[in-house]
């Protein structure tokens, strides 16, 4: 299957009315569709809809008078032509048998004897269903479907359930969507379901029902499993803001598909594991109020989605599971985040996009630090350029710029263009009061530029220390004046790497390494009693660099600035009086000394006496 996406319509979507009569015997739909548009052009004459060829025609009305099909495209002839920005109406009425593409587009299918009727036409199959202008990048206003179903069984859709009414053995549902979708999110899903719910309440006071619709085989084990749903969705709306349709429903459609499908407002959905369930439902904020502007940045569905999952699970098991979490992702990849063939669903919904893409998010929450990553993915939630719209990778990363004040071309260069990972060979000794590591890159292609974590362990002691490594071999020396056993790479495990330890002298092997001497000196005394003197902070630097050296408290918090500036080779020296950045003297405690340069970053620890 190809895509065949028409690059110009000459419309624009605003509201779709499908009603869809289901024969679960024969396998066959009855669609009645009517679309309001605006044209984007004058004296548009011919409007062009997405079709398949095999679902036959039966009629064209409203404002179009006969239709013309190309291959599976549906082109409706107008009765009059419509000048740019005026409304126009065309309905088509169809009748036949959905053929399968994609992930199965519409299927028909049977649990425990009783029929499962569901669609997924994620990315380009809505057309096998129902015509439309079947792009992403046109979110139509909002959407009705009423589902003509054979009344021992239920249909259900996105939005709200407005109506239900029965006659002659056929009932009808009429769900209305208000909030903008795109093609690919309207779903139907028909079954013998039975029904669970509950009510969740904002913060806002807004009372929502969340409604699931399950085999009535599964009812008992999917109540179970679905308990969590309500404490999913108040940690994703304190993580991203508040769920985006909440004037309407959440929920979950059993579906016949082994995995899930974020239809907007009702996940379609196979089975009711926890990962399945927070994935689907980050979604709704990633996918679904913002699109991927085009499937080539299907990473800000998928990954995001992904790394939903990660977060779920670090809000409620710690930062230790979390991390093990990201582990399950960290594995050979094809490819790059970024799509550069969209034309099969294999290419676009390939495991990099999930797997690397939740690991682009979780390695920019370490280059931007936490409060920053959180406040960015509020902001992107929020933002009105995206929000009930689309944004493309390079908007995600404009936003990041933005938001965290650093230039990120690099970063989103390495990571989501670019294929594969860095090689890294390190090695270490600890000698004459000095740690001294060493680090080569040694892939194929640039240099990465690696911010890269140390934990040198000397005892009980643990010494943090940070660098950032952009190729070659470097030499890195970082004061220890006591004896360092054991030395940690990326402790906390930020950076997709391949890593390995070698022998320290094979490490220099050809002259090409820059030294590089740092060094932030132990404080001495410790305890400093601080009413007597000011304590002095000694460093030296390896060459001319720019420096910040700042004062932590144990919370974390930045409490005084001693200094930035541009410093030369050598030895330094800076004294702190004790006091906060507002003059108030610090309280007597242990604060942290941070020493950064543009290549390292040291931390000392001090217990300050009064
Ligand atoms: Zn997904």
């Amino acid at each position: 299957m190809n895509s065949a996406v028409i690059s110009n319509y000459g419309y624009d979507a605003l509201f779709y009315h499908l009603q869809l009569k289901i024969f679960p015997a024969t396998q066959e739909v009855e669609g009645q569709l009517v679309m309001e548009a605006k044209s984007e052009a004058d004296g548009l004459a011919t409007v062009p809809m997405d079709f398949y060829a095999n679902l036959p025609v039966l009629n064209v009305g409203e404002n179009a008078a006969s239709f013309a099909r190309s291959g599976n495209v549906l082109n409706l002839t107008l009765k009059q032509a419509f000048q740019r920005g005026q409304k126009f109406r065309v309905s088509v009425s169809y009748r036949g048998q959905p053929q399968s593409g994609g992930f199965g587009a519409f299927t028909f299918n049977t649990h425990s004897g009783a029929p499962i009727i569901a669609s997924l036409s994620e990315p380009y199959y809505a057309r096998l269903w129902w015509p439309c202008k079947d792009t992403p990048t046109d979110k139509a206003d909002s959407v009705q479907v009423d589902l003509i179903v054979p009344d021992n069984l239920t249909g259900v859709s996105n939005g709200k359930l407005e109506n239900v009414q029965s006659a002659n053995g056929w009932k009808t549902f009429s769900w209305k969507e208000r909030y903008p979708i795109t093609t690919y999110l309207v779903s139907i899903a028909v079954s013998n379901y039975a029904e669970l719910g509950e009510t969740f309440t904002f913060t806002d006071g807004t009372a929502m029902p969340i409604r699931h619709y399950v085999y009535p085989e599964n009812l008992a084990s999917a109540q179970a499993q679905l308990a969590d749903t309500r404490d999913m969705l108040a940690f994703f709306n304190h993580a991203f803001g508040d769920y985006p349709f909440k004037k309407e429903k959440y929920g979950h459609a059993q579906f016949a598909w082994g995995g899930g499908m974020e239809h907007q407002t009702i996940t379609s959905i196979g089975g009711f594991g926890d990962g399945l369930i927070s994935h689907e439902m980050t979604h709704q904020w990633f996918g679904d109020l913002i699109t991927m502007k085009s499937w080539q940045d299907i990473w800000l569905n998928e990954g995001f989605a992904s790394y939903g999952e990660a977060l779920y699970i670090e809000s409620r098991d710690g930062k230790a599971a979390y991390r093990n979490y990201m582990a399950r992702f960290d594995h050979s990849y094809t490819g790059s985040v970024f799509v550069r063939d969209t034309t099969s669903v294999g290419s676009i919904f390939n495991i990099t996009v999930y797997h690397k893409g939740a690991w682009v998010l979780h390695s920019l929450r370490h280059v931007i630090g936490d409060s920053t990553f959180f406040r960015l993915l509020r902001n992107y939630v929020a933002d009105a350029r995206y929000r009930f719209g689309t944004a493309s990778t390079e908007d995600f990363k404009n936003l990041a710029e933005n938001i965290s004040g650093k230039e990120l071309d690099w970063f989103f260069e390495q990571w989501v263009y670019r294929e594969g990972r860095p090689d890294l060979r390190y090695a270490w000794k600890w000698e004459s009061g000095q740690l001294i590591f060493r680090l080569q890159q040694t892939q194929s292609g640039n240099p990465y530029r690696l911010p890269l974590d140390l934990a040198a362990i000397a005892g009980t002691d643990t010494l943090r220390l940070a660098l950032e490594h952009t190729g070659g071999f470097q030499e890195y020396r970082f004061a220890a004046n006591k004896q360092i056993t054991r030395v940690l790479v990326d402790p906390d495990y930020w950076v997709l790497k391949n890593l390995q330890q070698v022998d320290f002298n094979s490490l220099n092997v050809d002259g090409t390494m820059i030294p590089y001497t740092f060094a932030l000196q132990p404080i001495y005394p410790n305890p400093f009693l601080l009413n007597q003197q000011p304590l002095l902070v000694n460093f030296s630097l390896g060459r001319n660099e720019n420096v910040r050296l700042t004062v932590f408290n144990t919370l974390g918090q930045e409490i005084a600035i001693l200094l930035v500036d541009r410093l030369t080779t050598g030895n330094h020296a800076q004294p702190w009086d004790g006091r906060h950045a507002n003059g108030e003297p610090a309280p007597a405690g242990i604060y942290f000394i941070r020493l950064q340069t543009e290549t390292a970053q040291a931390t000392q620890r001090v217990v300050v006496l009064r």
